[in-house]
């Protein structure tokens, strides 16, 4: 492998500032939204009527519970029931997650530990001996009565699960218990004893006032952790009402290798896909022209909670990108003379496509035998096309080639993959939206190892590959798609028809 391109790493290092800066679904909505304002989108909310916002030829971005993000680009030849091309990737990663209830001691109430709840299917043994840190969002007390939602990133050490040392239990492999050996230590409770406490006592005589149906937030999580979220926040201890938090690791994301080939982070899966998604439509709108000879809408859809199956108000598999589609369908054209049919929705979803992207299994040398013998996808190599006969992914042949088409525009290469016979499969998005909608889809994403790791393996040359193919994508969906012919009237059929018709009628005339 050469060294990495100066434009390819370009993008690895911008994908860095974006993944080090989102260490939860919150603050990766908040770094696309960051990146989306910049680059000229404005911010619509669900709760509004578009009617008079939402036109031709703007650029817009709304969230749901402010861990997923859909943004847009309405094409100036847009009418309704046309076609979308749509991109789907997902916020969250598996992580651990701090208890309504977190406060607990170890060891008669000399070590300060912290409750926590797994989230996902991690690899769960790769969190031991991390510098761990909090972040997510609190529920705070603001002016005028309202509770706002505020983003917490502790920049800190503050948590950390020790493994066993090997002299006290030489076991082969590494087991433990999830509820009472993956359990945060938060410092010594000697060290806590000796800090004078006042935040907490104003938060206990400030509980004695009213009455509280639950408990006192230093209740109920030990006071130093509340102290630190009521800091980052703004905010007194009391005013803190609620707040959701996961652990992540401190340490930051870098380029790795001998020719800086690797992307070594956490949440590549799939920061990584949503990333290059925000990237991808960002740059198909770059200029104020990008849109005039649009007649579709570019639409990315960044969902939380694919980690845990995606049933949720704000998950994939919930009304959000149907609700969307369907209320930008039938939205009124300023200066078209057509108004939306009822089957606008309809027109609309068999004509769009959907590009599922979630992060692939790149071929691993130590386990070459887990991988199917001539579908081995390898980093820096391109996105891979995910396949699977039993729908696990959402794949088909008119979709693949499509995509070829706009990977051929795009110069970027393609990779394939399938999994073994004798292997279970991951799945994605991909297929429940697609039942939903009854769009094309396509399940791709780039190649990475040890997905769901606390510190994955990806390739520093893909960053730039996606990119460019989503953007491909974006420029090129609405002249690709009425050429790729299937459920169509067999045009053989009317020119048949168009002939029959004149042969009838001269034989008619001559009195045949
Ligand atoms: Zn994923």
């Amino acid at each position: 492998m050469s060294a990495l391109s100066q434009s390819s790493r370009k993008y690895a290092l911008d994908f860095l500032s974006f993944v080090n800066a989102s260490p939860t679904p919150f603050h990766a909505v908040e770094s696309a939204k960051q990146r989306l304002l910049k680059a000229g989108f404005s911010e619509i909310r669900e709760r509004d009527s578009w009617t008079n916002t939402v036109k031709k030829g703007g650029r817009y971005f709304l969230t749901r519970n402010g861990s997923s993000i859909i943004a847009f680009g309405v094409g100036k030849k847009w009418q309704p029931g046309n076609g979308m091309a749509l991109l789907g990737a997902h916020t969250d990663s598996p992580a651990l997650r701090i208890k309504p209830v977190s406060k607990k001691f170890g060891e008669n109430g000399s070590y300060i530990q912290v409750g926590v709840e797994t989230y996902g299917g991690g690899l769960w043994h790769t969190w031991f001996d991390r510098d761990l840190s909090i972040a997510g969002r609190a529920m705070v007390k603001g002016e005028n009565g309202n509770i706002i939602s505020k983003l917490i990133k502790i920049d800190a050490p503050i948590l950390r699960i020790p493994t066993l040392a090997i002299h006290l239990d030489r076991q082969e492999n590494f087991a433990f218990n999830k509820e009472t050996q993956l359990f945060p230590i938060a410092g010594l409770a000697t060290a806590a004893l000796n800090k004078k406490d006042g935040n907490d006592n104003t938060a206990s005589a400030d509980a004695s006032d009213e009455f509280s149906p639950l408990a006192a937030i230093t209740e109920r999580h030990h006071a130093p952790i509340v102290e630190r979220i009521a800091k980052e926040a703004g905010v007194n201890v009391k005013d803190i009402i609620d707040f959701e938090m996961i652990l992540y690791d401190t340490h930051q994301s870098c380029l790795g290798g001998m020719n800086d080939e690797f992307i070594y982070s956490g949440r590549l899966d799939n920061l990584m896909m949503s990333y290059c998604s925000v990237e991808g439509l960002i740059e198909s709108l770059a200029h104020s022209t990008s849109l005039d000879e649009e007649s579709g809408i570019r639409l990315i859809s960044l969902f939380d909670h694919e980690e845990i199956g995606s049933q949720t108000a704000q998950g994939a598999d919930s009304n959000l990108l149907p609700a969307v589609i369907r209320r930008l369908s039938i939205l009124p054209c300023e200066g078209a003379a057509k108004v939306p049919e009822g089957s606008a929705y309809e027109e609309c979803l068999i004509k769009s496509m959907l590009w599922s992207c979630d992060q692939a299994h790149a071929v691993h040398p130590n386990y070459p035998a887990k991988y199917e013998s001539s579908h081995r996808p390898e980093m820096n190599k391109g996105p891979v096309i995910k396949i699977n006969a039993n729908a696990r992914y959402a794949t088909n042949s008119p979709g693949i080639v499509l995509t070829q088409e706009v990977a051929k525009l795009a110069e970027v290469p393609l990779q394939l993959f399938v999994v073994r016979n004798d292997s279970s499969c991951g799945s994605t998005i991909g297929p429940m939206l697609s039942a939903a909608l009854g769009a094309r889809t396509v399940d791709m994403g780039n190649p990475q190892l040890s997905m769901h790791s606390i510190r994955e393996t990806g390739g520093s040359a893909d960053v730039e590959h996606a990119v460019k193919l989503f953007r491909s994508y974006f420029e090129h969906y609405s002249a690709l798609e009425p050429k790729i012919l299937v459920d169509h009237i067999d045009s053989g059929t009317v020119i048949e028809f168009v002939l029959w018709v004149p042969v009838k009628l001269i034989r008619k005339w001559s009195g045949g």
